[in-house]
């Protein structure tokens, strides 16, 4: 009987090596590709926290819940205050956020008006406290035979056992026409969650319908829209979302 060849293991040291730069050289890769989001966000949580502390001092952040941005914006302002955060923006590593998160001028819940951005239909689902979806049949301009929604959320107290939906809107509505401009209630901080309130925000999102005709998971942010151009916001030049029509040529 022959013996059995010895291994030498110094043929494995080079394949290691290099399966070890290639994981080096992909770790980098992504550390790259993550961390402009994450400086991105720093200086937005610090924007945050400079509003929450005194919103007056930061009146170009501002904008007016009602107004409409450009004239040729097809949506209203749902609610005044600081845009803090916008569509695609990114909380923490891999999240998308798919709306704009508007934070209250006013410091205190149930307090700050929330519209309806444009004419539709209002659902409120039975088990919704802090939330309404509109209906919008068709926007020609933006999104070419599209039937879209408009959702609108948070307003409950910070345990979620107040409701500040205005009181026309019981749970359970269902395709109730409201032109827009209609109040639909006042900022919460409800995040579905009593033990981690969002701080006072409305999150404002425009989904996409299914095929069936209903809305699609807004909190997936493939099933919606960038508000940006249904409202006439842009960025400025330091990165604050703002009316356009407020910027200076
Ligand atoms: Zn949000």
């Amino acid at each position: 009987m022959s013996e059995p060849p010895k291994r030498r293991p110094g043929r494995l040291v080079l394949p290691l090596l290099a399966l070890l730069l290639v994981l080096c050289g992909a770790l980098i890769l992504v550390g790259l590709a993550v961390q402009p989001r994450l400086a991105v966000a720093a200086d937005q949580l610090l924007r945050l926290r400079a509003w929450f502390s005194d919103p007056a001092a930061n009146p170009e952040w501002t904008v007016l819940g009602g107004q409409r941005c450009l004239p040729d914006a097809p949506m209203l302002m749902p609610t005044p205050g600081y845009i803090g955060f916008g569509w695609d923006d990114s909380f923490r590593p891999g999240h998308r956020h798919s709306g704009y998160d508007i934070f209250t001028p006013d410091g205190a819940v149930n307090v700050t008006p929330v519209i309806a951005a444009y004419d539709g239909y209002l659902t409120r689902e039975p088990g919704w406290r802090s939330a309404v979806i509109i209906r919008h049949p068709d926007f020609p301009a933006i999104v070419p035979g599209a039937e879209i929604w408009t959702y609108y959320a948070h307003m409950a107290s910070a345990d979620g056992s107040e409701s500040f939906i205005a009181p026309q809107f019981p749970a359970g509505t269902r395709e109730l026409f409201v032109p827009a401009g209609t109040l639909l209630g006042y900022q919460g901080n409800w995040s579905g969650n009593a033990a981690n309130p969002t701080g006072i925000h409305l999150h404002f999102s425009i989904v996409r319908s299914t095929p069936g005709g209903g809305y699609a998971d807004e909190t997936d942010i493939v099933n919606t829209y960038d508000p940006g151009p249904f409202l006439g916001v842009t960025r400025n030049a330091a990165g604050v979302l703002v009316c356009a029509g407020a910027i200076t040529p």
